[in-house]
């Protein structure tokens, strides 16, 4: 418990103020602190009355969040201000004209974009996460100095999740590992991406953070001495080249260690790859390709360097400015390292981001990384239709995915998401460009519009004026701006087709004799599978639906009707979850405002993505059209809707749940041996009385491999279960699945 205490608090306060000059002044600039002093003042003297959840006077907040703004992103005076004033507008009695009138323009305009930002995300009742995400897009466009104040506030706002409740901690991680972290790494702020993936887990799966951060603490000294043993000829031939350098042993993120175990599906102790080794080189700005290059002609003469694994980003650096070349050796104890050589130059940029490569500026040449990355964005922004979901799904395909860098004939540079095709290609110079493509030349070959280009490929789009976009063209293309352009043109052309579809369809209905009402017309939607009418003309203006097509469903039709009946797909029986939980989540749904469509009852449902199990932490999702969806709160799809929807979620528990029984997995894996099969289904069904579901079993040479689904009452039947068979001789290892075919869920 936090206890006030006015006198410490006023001095904590002024230590917090100093540590956040400090930070400031390892710049080298001489700085005029004035504009910060009073920005500071104000921010004490409006938050005076306000606390944290914690307890803690609310100015806490703003001084860290400025420390990280001038110390962990490199930022100077105008980002300091607005950090400092950041919750002010928001928050008390001052308006954004007080703002100008005090501190100009430019800091009232970001102020007032992080006001918008704050207004998106913190009262979020009435519109979806994913409008807002849109939103703060948009205001991106004006100043980036609002979104990496942003970035910083949630930042801070994760070093403090503690005191949140468990339902606000999850919504406010969901959104971090959905929005916050991609966009610090899309913008190279490395280190806090892996800042805030690592918070993030550490509330949305507390034991896997636990138990991984527990591991490479016990494993650190051995890992040290390893490092050093590797390192040891490497420092000893740089020295005698004379070079000036750094080298250190790197440790992975435990976020990005728990993303490796589950991608591979092994434990800890098999991801090898824990840490990279770190040279780096202190040089002239002239001297730094040279010297990267002779420092990995040493690395490679102790080590053998993998096939394939080079990458050199010092010669075209990401689109965020990354840059270092990496490579991947054989130590004498035969495991894999990954080297990073890199200049302290880059190392700044790669750790900080942007802001630190403003700072070399003037140094480099040409259209900055990060002007590119916001015209960028900028395009998406304005690409037409894009409802907000689908924007901010492609959105986030677009941040996650690597880049390959293409040519155009006259050796123009263009940035592409990687897997982009000729076509993308094609609708990245135009749309019209796009929608005529037949075809291109990729390194003077000819090539069909799908075909995959690949970093330094040099691409010239062959076009014809007959051509137009077809359906399959947007399987052929990965990006954003191809996706909208393709499904603009085909809505376009199916317009045209509908008309004439629809005259087509009067004219066979006449000449079969049939009626063309809204009866007939649904009938044969129904036996198609369409499920529009406007579908249904365009199917048929293309030919697909004919005479003989319409004869059949309209014969069919008459004598089935008693079949559809017996055939309909099997309803999933709802779990037995008792009504006193009902109340309680029908009261949350109250003060969230969300109707259950006038039902008494609420219905649970159990989803199958994750199949939750009672003993699970789970989260409720209320879909507009009633119900509530059950999820894990580790399941994908969960964190995914938290985050688009988070006034949608209701917290769940499971008392009195295991009254009913649930569907969940298990998979085994071990030596078989006779007998082994029988003692299995003997511990399942005999000693612990479960229901199996269903038995596979896959085996290659003496290895089995055994997946079996089942009934239980909650996760101790489970764990009971697990405990069991691990004792059994010949099984290596028995872990959870949450669906048949799903990889290992902890
Ligand atoms: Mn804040």
């Amino acid at each position: 418990m936090y206890v006030a205490n006015p006198e410490q608090e006023r001095k904590e306060i002024l230590k917090r103020y100093r540590a956040l000059l400090n930070a400031w002044n390892t710049g080298a600039e001489m700085k005029n602190k004035r504009m910060v002093r009073k920005a500071f003042n104000l921010a004490v003297n409006a938050h005076k009355d306000m606390r944290r959840k914690s307890g803690e006077p609310y100015i806490y907040h703003p001084l860290e969040v400025a420390r990280i703004v001038a110390g962990e992103i490199g930022l100077g005076e105008t980002s300091i201000i607005c950090a400092l004033l950041h919750d002010v507008v928001e928050d008390t009695d001052y308006t954004i004209d007080d703002m100008r009138r005090m501190f100009g323009d430019k800091v009232a305009r970001i102020i007032d974009g992080l006001t918008k930002i704050k207004e998106l995300f913190d009262h979020n009742t009435t519109s979806a996460q994913a409008e807002n995400f849109r939103k703060m897009l948009l205001t991106l466009s004006d100043d980036v100095r609002v979104i990496l104040i942003k970035l910083a506030d949630r930042l801070h706002n994760m070093r403090t999740l503690g005191s949140m409740t468990h339902e606000k901690q999850l919504k406010i991680a969901s959104e971090t590992i959905y929005l916050f972290a991609p966009l610090a790494h899309r913008l190279g702020l490395y280190a806090i991406k892996s800042e805030l993936e690592d918070l993030a887990l550490k509330y949305t799966e507390p034991e896997i953070y636990n138990s991984i951060a527990r591991k490479l603490e016990e494993t650190s000294a051995e890992r040290t001495k390893f490092i050093n043993k590797f390192i040891y000829p490497i420092k000893k031939a740089l020295l005698a080249q004379g070079l000036v350098f750094d080298i250190i042993g790197r440790e992975k993120s435990i976020y990005s260690i728990w993303q490796k175990m589950k991608a591979k599906q092994v434990p800890f102790e098999e991801v090898f790859d824990i840490f990279a080794v770190r040279i780096i080189i202190d040089t002239s700005y002239e001297n730094e390709k040279y010297q990267c290059w002779q420092a990995y002609s040493i690395v490679t003469d102790f080590y053998s360097p993998k096939q394939n694994r080079l990458r050199d980003w010092i010669s075209t650096p990401k689109a965020n400015g990354y840059e270092s070349l990496h490579t991947t050796v054989m130590s004498h104890s035969g495991q894999w390292v990954e080297v990073q050589i890199r200049t302290k130059r880059m190392n700044e940029i790669a750790e900080k981001g942007y802001a630190a490569h403003w700072k070399y500026k003037e140094k480099t040449s040409g259209e900055s990384g990060l002007d590119r990355w916001l015209n960028k964005i900028k395009e998406l922004l304005q690409s037409p239709d894009s409802n907000a979901l689908a924007f901010l799904d492609e959105f986030k395909l677009n941040l996650f995915a690597d880049e390959i860098i293409v040519f155009t004939p006259k050796g123009e540079v263009k940035t592409l998401p990687s897997n982009s095709t000729a076509l993308d290609f094609a609708y990245n110079i135009h749309s019209e460009i796009g929608n005529h493509c037949i075809g291109a030349k990729v390194n003077h070959k000819l090539v069909p519009l799908n075909n995959v280009l690949k970093s330094g490929d040099q691409v010239e789009i062959i076009t014809s004026k007959k051509q137009s976009p077809r359906e399959e063209w947007i399987n052929y293309v990965v990006t954003a701006r191809a996706k909208s352009f393709i499904k603009d043109a085909l809505k376009e052309q199916r317009k045209k087709f509908t008309e004439e579809g629809r005259v087509k369809l009067e004219d066979l209905f006449r000449q079969l004799k049939i009626d063309m009402n809204r009866n007939s017309l649904l009938r044969l939607q129904e036996c198609n599978h369409i499920s529009s009418t406007i579908d249904l003309y365009y199917r048929v203006a293309k030919d697909e639906i004919g005479l003989k097509e319409i004869k059949d469903c309209m014969q069919q039709h008459d004598k089935s009707g008693w079949l559809n009946l017996i055939t309909r797909p099997f309803v999933r029986s709802k779990p037995s979850i008792p009504h006193k939980f009902a109340e309680e989540v029908k009261q949350q749904l109250i003060n969230k405002e969300i109707s259950t469509n006038g039902n008494a009852e609420v219905e649970y449902r159990i989803s199958d993505c994750c199949n939750p199990i009672p003993g699970d932490e789970v989260i409720g999702f209320v879909p507009p059209d009633g119900g509530i969806w059950i999820h894990r709160t580790n399941c994908p799809e969960a964190i995914q809707l938290m985050s688009k929807y988070g006034n949608r979620i209701v917290k769940i528990n499971w008392e009195g749940a295991e009254a009913g029984t649930f569907l969940s997995g298990i998979r085994l894996v071990g030596f078989d041996n006779m007998g082994l099969l029988n003692e299995i289904v003997n511990i399942i069904s005999s000693q612990l009385n479960l229901n199996i579901r269903s038995f596979h079993i896959d085996s290659t040479g003496d290895v089995f491999e055994a997946t079996i689904m089942l009934l239980v009452h909650s996760t101790d039947d489970l764990n009971k279960l697990m405990t069991q068979l691990k004792k059994v001789k010949g099984i290596n290892n028995v872990y959870r699945i949450s669906r048949l075919a799903d990889t290992p869920a902890r």
